[in-house]
């Protein structure tokens, strides 16, 4: 059996004897062990990432931005390395295994490049005599130490989309990774170290539960910036008290697809975005909405599409779809699939499991309140409903409690500047499906989805904080 895994804490490697075995999702056999951090590991990072805020902040942006370069030049030579933990922790296929690491090392150049960007303003204050001769400099300051708490699905560029801003802003910083996913995390600290981040300044610490939420609630935490479920996202931001809370949680997705689109492309783009990682992606596909006119010709298509996937092993070159991250995730989320038929849905592909694997599965004649549509169902799994006119379908659309990212496929203007005007989300992607995303751009979600935005210029804003001097010669 091969030594565990330490932890990083101030920039010291530690060990425990509280054991993680983590698994290949597809085999449930063990391909690494780490080791736990406990509440007098956390304490000592915490007790690290506030006195050793005083040497972050104090690095010029210049050096900042040589560090992430640094990072990124790790990254791309520690990716063959990178992907194969993926494929082994996460159970992603290679294609998206690399991919991941790819966009790793994308938003660390952007964070390196935006570390140089934050600027600030002048403001003449000489809006009455009692201003005049002053101005106003206002200029952001680094927040403090900022603990990164990141899910199983993106293992290593959502800790980049963490580390890297809180790097660029000068802050000093925790992170919490997955517990399914614990080693890609533990190898950007390593890299984040010899790149040249301050040591003290940056812990990486698996732990449980309840050791996290101790520190989510410790005043020493300035920023608390998680991305995961709704359930334990908004939960962390009710005990985590005064500090600045930036939540990315989940969603259902919507696509529309208007009779005036594309047909087969937007075909082709759901099958992409509804089972790709085993729809495990915040923004998903998860409900489609078809324009009557063409809904028995696209839902042809779609369900062509859907059974002509490859279901198995990740790491064969021909799988489109691998294993869900367990087989209770599998469990819970089939469990809705069999609600929905129990309630008189039509199964037109998949419908099965399988051990960790839920088949792609297509699903009809479901209603707004069955869980396949109202929750995030976090599998390969797509419900399909037809509509008339373009309001029902933005009506259909909204009616969710979340609102991360949407798509439409529509040629007409001034349809895709109504969906714009009229949908409750974060972000809406004309001509492609909700699951769209680019390193650099901003990202959030809205009402139950989250709150604050990342995006690596985005995030620096969550964890920085603008100051303001009057300026008087
Ligand atoms: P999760 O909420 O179970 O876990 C996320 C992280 O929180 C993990 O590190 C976990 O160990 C930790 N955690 C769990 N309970 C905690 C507690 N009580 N205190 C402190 N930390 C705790 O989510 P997951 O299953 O890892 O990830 C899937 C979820 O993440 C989905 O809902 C998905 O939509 C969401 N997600 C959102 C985005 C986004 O950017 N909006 C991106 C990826 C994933």
């Amino acid at each position: 059996m091969t030594e565990p895994r330490g932890f990083l804490v101030g920039g010291e490697w530690r060990t425990s004897t509280e054991i993680l075995e983590v698994r290949f999702p597809y085999t449930g056999e063990t391909v690494g062990r780490v080791c736990l951090a406990g509440s007098k590991d956390v304490e000592d990072a915490l007790r690290s990432a506030e006195s050793d805020f005083s040497l972050t902040r104090r690095l010029p942006a210049h050096r900042r931005s040589e560090i992430l370069y640094a990072l990124a030049g790790l990254i791309r030579e520690r990716s063959e390395e990178l992907i194969g933990t993926i494929v082994l922790e996460a159970g992603k296929t290679r294609a998206l295994a690399e991919n991941e690491v790819l966009r790793a090392k994308a938003t660390i150049e952007v964070s390196a490049e935006e570390a140089r960007r934050i600027d600030g303003t002048i403001l003449p204050l000489d809006w009455n005599a009692a201003g005049e001769g002053r101005v106003g400099c206002l200029r952001r300051f680094p927040l403090g130490p900022v603990l990164a708490i990141t899910p199983f699905n993106f293992p290593l560029n959502l800790a980049c989309h963490k580390l890297g801003p809180a790097i660029a802003a000068g802050d000093s910083v925790i992170l919490k990774p997955a517990s399914a996913t614990p080693i890609s995390a533990l190898m950007l600290g390593e890299m984040a170290l010899e790149a040249g981040f301050p040591a003290e300044a940056i812990s990486v610490v698996p732990c449980r539960p309840d050791v996290a939420e101790r520190m989510v609630r410790d005043g020493r935490i300035a920023c608390v910036s998680f991305t995961g479920s709704p359930a334990v996202g908004w939960h962390l931001r009710e005990i985590a008290g005064r500090k600045r809370v930036g939540l990315e949680l989940g969603g259902n997705a919507a696509v529309i697809v208007h009779s005036d689109g594309d047909i087969p492309f937007a075909v082709g783009r759901i099958v992409a975005g509804g089972f790709s990682n085993a729809g495990q992606t915040c923004i998903s596909v998860q409900r489609v909405y078809l324009h009557r006119p063409i809904y028995d010709e696209a839902l042809a298509l779609l369900v062509d599409r859907v059974r002509a996937l490859t279901v198995g092993d990740p790491r064969e070159p021909g799988t489109d779809v691998g294993p869900m991250i367990s087989e209770s995730a599998a469990r819970a989320a089939f469990a809705k699939v069999q609600e929905a038929v129990e309630g008189g849905a039509g199964v037109l592909a998949g419908g099965t499991r399988n051990g960790p694997f839920v088949m792609p599965t297509v699903l009809l004649d479901t209603t707004a309140e069955m869980r396949v549509n109202r929750t995030e169902v976090f599998a390969p799994v797509v419900t399909v409903t037809p509509y008339d006119t373009f309001e029902e379908a933005i009506a259909l659309a909204n009616d969710s409690e979340y609102g991360l990212q949407a798509g439409i496929f529509t040629h007409d203007a001034r349809r895709i500047a109504q969906a714009f005007a009229e949908l409750r989300v974060g972000g809406l992607v004309a001509n492609d499906v909700s699951t769209f995303r680019m390193d650099h751009a901003p990202y959030c979600g809205v009402r139950g989805s989250g709150i604050g935005r990342e995006g690596p210029k985005y995030a620096i804003e969550e964890m920085t904080e603008e100051r303001m001097m009057v300026f008087s010669p």
